[in-house]
């Protein structure tokens, strides 16, 4: 297990106790034993493989947390990271810990959810509710800017901060559903990787990487939802102020841009909804 720099983040290579403690796991969220169930899963995710008999898979755990810390020291030394990193509740910790190849297979993604998280009464297997700690399951090969964008999640919800709001938007060739939550943590993503000079994202759902400024501004501005979101975190959200104001020689950063956004974005369509046109008085 190794601790980030002066970081609230622990980068804990724990697969090979996650894949031993699996089925019990299972066993207690079947038969309807939530509390225990999160018990073992916050044991589990704390819990470094280390302590396995005479630390057998230390080559493949220095490996990973290797891994894992290098991609943190490029972070750190991108000065939207590092603003990232450094806004992360210290009253809280950030887990960092390996997926395992079967639930690679299933998702070849990262993700975010709180280590205490709140219990669904309906017996969903949903942990993304809650607050606090939180734990990133993150394997290395997915990339700086995927881990950036998982500390974004983890920053809200270190302060209990995070609330999804569903929303919908087009980006010209399919319509996708997605969360309030899921494009702050895109568009500072996408904000980290202009800073890098590397490739943006598109949009958030349809993972087309190799877009330009113009083209990511093309979707904002085209999609009153995503223009609505971006004003409400402008005004309530620290990390969208703070890029606002701090990344001027960034060339993506639509917080900063948003007031020339905002204005082709009202172009786009008719102040007054034609139905609603003064009818004209008669003489
Ligand atoms: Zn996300």
């Amino acid at each position: 297990m190794l601790k980030f720099g002066a970081y609230p983040i622990k980068v804990n290579y724990n697969l090979h106790t996650r894949l031993r403690n699996k089925d019990k796991e299972d066993q207690l969220h079947l038969a309807g034993q939530y509390l225990e169930e999160r018990k073992l899963d916050m044991k589990v995710n704390t819990s470094s493989d280390a302590t396995i008999e005479n630390n057998m898979y230390r080559q493949e755990m220095n490996d990973y947390e290797q891994a894992v810390c290098s991609l943190l020291r490029k972070i750190d030394g991108n000065r939207v990271g590092r603003m990232v990193l450094g806004h992360i509740n210290k009253k809280t910790t950030v887990w960092i810990v390996p997926k395992s190849d079967e639930e690679l297979k299933h998702d070849n993604s990262a993700q975010t959810h709180p280590l205490n998280y709140d219990i669904q009464t309906n017996g969903m297997y949903v942990r993304g509710y809650g607050s606090g700690d939180t734990v990133i399951l993150y394997n290395p090969e997915l990339g700086d800017g995927v881990l950036l964008h998982e500390l974004v999640h983890a920053y809200r919800y270190s302060f209990d901060k995070f609330v999804p709001v569903n929303l919908d938007y087009s980006n010209g060739y399919s319509r996708y559903t997605t969360t309030s939550e899921e494009i702050l943590a895109h568009v500072i993503q996408n904000i980290y990787l202009s800073e890098a000079k590397q490739p943006l994202c598109l949009d958030y759902k349809s993972y087309w990487d190799g877009s330009t400024k113009e083209e990511t501004y093309k979707v904002l501005v085209g999609n009153e939802r995503l223009m609505w979101i971006l004003n409400y975190f402008l005004r309530h959200e620290y990390l969208a102020t703070m890029a606002a104001h701090t990344f001027k020689t960034t060339e993506y950063n639509p917080f900063r841009d948003f007031a020339t956004l905002e204005a082709a974005s009202l172009k786009t369509r008719p102040l007054v909804p034609a139905s609603e046109e003064p009818m004209p008085v008669a003489p």
